[in-house]
């Protein structure tokens, strides 16, 4: 019989940085939850790490975290766990610095490519978030160090503009006629128990997403873009900085 999906926290608060939950599953390393703060990558946002305190007080480093085809996220350790545990409620904490900085990339990564779809017409091929800077893949003509100079004062000047960031859901069948909630032509964003997360940055957009952000732009800090490379003839990759 298949595992229940986990309970997903994250979606819920984006600030739940631990929890208490029952452990349901235990294989080698890894164990699941009925519940969990981790975030399992997905959209270019790597997984949460952390660790896990167990009844006996006991702590075990969480390194990673997946999440598989029945939407179950697996807590993946650097050692074996008791299968007694199976059954007990244990408490796990992510790494919450680690996962702040994501949610300030994965925020002004909103921000820039709803921009770059709306002025150039550059859709997102690929994404790599990470603590110190983020690499972003466009589908953009024509870009130049003066395009990239407009995408820096333009995106800052919705950053320092303090737009609030909420999220919420749709069915599947309305998102298949919301084609303005998509920015990568490549990627099918995560459908859950039939439903698609929109995240809305107020007065500005909405685009179906699964990951983490902060709750007002102010938060992200100030955005530049570093360096860019040309990948083919129309690639662009950009690798961008937040600074506080
Ligand atoms: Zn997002």
């Amino acid at each position: 019989m298949p595992l229940q999906a986990t309970e997903r926290l994250y979606t819920q608060d984006d600030h739940c940085f631990e929890t208490g939950a029952m452990v349901i599953a235990i294989q080698d390393k890894r164990f699941a939850l009925d519940r969990t703060c981790f975030h399992p990558g997905g959209g270019g946002q790597p997984a949460d790490n952390g660790f896990a305190t167990l009844p006996d007080g006991r702590m075990v480093e969480i390194e990673s975290a997946y999440s598989d085809e029945d939407q179950v996220i697996w807590h993946v350790c650097n050692s074996t766990l008791d299968e007694n545990l199976t059954g007990q409620t244990i408490s796990v904490r992510i790494n919450d610095k680690r996962r702040l900085a994501f949610a300030r990339y994965h925020t002004v990564l909103h921000v820039l490519n709803t921009i770059a779809l709306r002025d150039y017409n550059g859709w997102i091929t690929g994404v790599q978030i990470g603590e110190d800077y983020s690499r972003i893949d466009f589908n953009l003509e024509n870009f130049s160090a003066i395009i990239s100079a407009e995408l820096e004062s333009k995106v800052n000047a919705v950053l320092q503009s303090d737009h609030h960031i909420r999220s919420y859901y749709i069915s599947e069948e309305e998102f298949q006629t919301r084609k303005d909630l998509l920015r990568t032509l490549d990627v099918k964003p995560p459908v859950v128990d039939g439903k698609v997360r929109v995240v809305e940055i107020s007065d500005f957009d909405a685009q179906a997403c699964g990951g983490t952000h902060v709750d007002s732009t102010l938060e992200v800090g100030r955005f530049s873009i570093f360096r860019t490379d040309n990948k083919g003839r129309k690639n662009k990759r950009l690798y961008i900085k937040l600074d506080i």
